[in-house]
């Protein structure tokens, strides 16, 4: 997990748990569930919120869930412009699925379509592997 995200994510960890830096770690997060300052993650990849009291408490916070707006309406938060296009499909790969880019760039393209009434964009992949041409 890197970039814009990652900034975000640990901006509002700190913000909510009111963690403490230290070293590679966010420490003395407030357990929303034992209210005790032992929640913990790492800085560098924070995919989970522990609480360290595991005998008495042991809770976990998956970071993916508890910021579910963070990792869905990508098409929200990155409108589609001119020169991007494919912006929230870009966004989403990049961030949501941190692929590099760089290693798919053209293979995809950007699908709207609605269902029930509710616009929404999914990531489309028309260039498979392997190319099949008649033996
Ligand atoms: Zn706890």
């Amino acid at each position: 997990m890197h970039s814009h995200l990652h900034g975000e994510i640990i901006q509002r960890l700190i913000k909510e748990f009111q963690f403490v830096e230290q070293g590679e770690y966010l420490r003395k997060g407030i357990c929303p569930y034992c209210k005790k300052r032992e929640l913990f993650t790492s800085i560098e990849k924070p995919y989970v919120l522990r609480c360290g009291r595991e005998n008495k408490c042991g809770s976990e916070v998956i970071v993916k869930a508890h910021y579910d707006d963070l990792f869905s309406h990508w098409s929200e938060r990155y409108l589609p412009t001119t020169k991007q296009p494919h912006a929230a499909a870009e966004a989403y790969l990049r961030e949501g699925r941190g692929l590099d880019m760089a290693l798919i760039a053209g293979c995809y393209t950007q699908e709207s379509y609605h269902q029930k009434g509710l616009g929404t964009g999914r990531c489309v992949f028309p260039c498979p592997a392997a190319h099949t041409g008649s033996a």
